[in-house]
């Protein structure tokens, strides 16, 4: 079983990739808890590439092809290993963060990503829960948290809310594979959200 978080940033992907981790280990099932971009040491590399240098680094191309560059080898290398062993596989992110960063939220770029997608990743997960939340609170959250130091840094409100409708599209357009789980509230209640989610 292949399982994906996604969602804005500061939505509370990570904390609840752990949790579900968590409780899926306590029912004796070998999960492998991994993110994107990243997850594996090739595409760990790649990650720094991505989020390390001002704004205009890449253009909109390029950062699509590293963030699949680093997607197939995460896929070679974790993900698909685990899969073949019976292991499930808990993802932080994954290709629905490129169709809503990459394709639709900066730049339309929705056929070069499908395409890519088919020749080079080929897979989605079987289960996605996208946490939803306002961006307003996602950013108060990530306050308390202190600021992150990426490159994707400081996009603005308004980007957020072009994800979460990105992301709300892709969960109206495949309701079998994708839960939309409301990700405000404590993380408790989250949590039960997800749990309450799975098959
Ligand atoms: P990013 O996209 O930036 O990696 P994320 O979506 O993985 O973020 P988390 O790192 O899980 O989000 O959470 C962001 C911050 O919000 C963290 O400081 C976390 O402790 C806090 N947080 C997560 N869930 C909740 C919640 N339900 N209520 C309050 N704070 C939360
Ligand atoms: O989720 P995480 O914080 O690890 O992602 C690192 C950075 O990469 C974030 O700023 C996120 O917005 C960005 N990102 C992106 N496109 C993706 C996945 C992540 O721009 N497909």
């Amino acid at each position: 079983m292949f399982i994906s978080f996604e969602g804005i940033d500061g939505s509370g992907k990570s904390t609840q990739a752990k949790r579900l981790a968590r409780a899926l280990a306590q029912r004796g099932i070998e999960i492998v808890l991994t993110r994107e971009p990243g997850g594996s040491p090739g595409a760990e590399e790649i990650r720094r590439l991505l989020v390390e240098g001002g704004s205009e680094r890449w253009s909109p191309e390029t950062e699509l092809l590293l963030f699949t560059a680093a997607r197939r080898d995460h896929l070679e290398r974790l993900i698909r290993p685990a899969l073949a062993r019976g292991a499930w596989v808990v993802t932080d992110r994954f290709a629905d963060s490129t169709r809503v960063y990459q394709g639709a939220a900066r730049g339309e770029q929705r056929a070069l990503v499908e395409e890519l997608h088919r020749l080079m990743i080929g897979l989605d997960p079987d289960l996605t829960f996208v946490i939803d939340i306002a961006p307003e609170v996602s950013l108060q959250r990530g306050q308390a948290r202190g600021s992150p130091e990426d490159r994707f840094e400081g996009m603005g409100l308004d980007f957020q809310h072009r994800l979460r409708d990105g992301f709300r599209a892709l969960a109206r357009a495949e309701p079998q594979r994708i839960r939309l789980i409301d990700g405000s509230g404590s993380e408790d209640e989250v949590a039960a959200r997800v749990l309450a989610g799975l098959p």
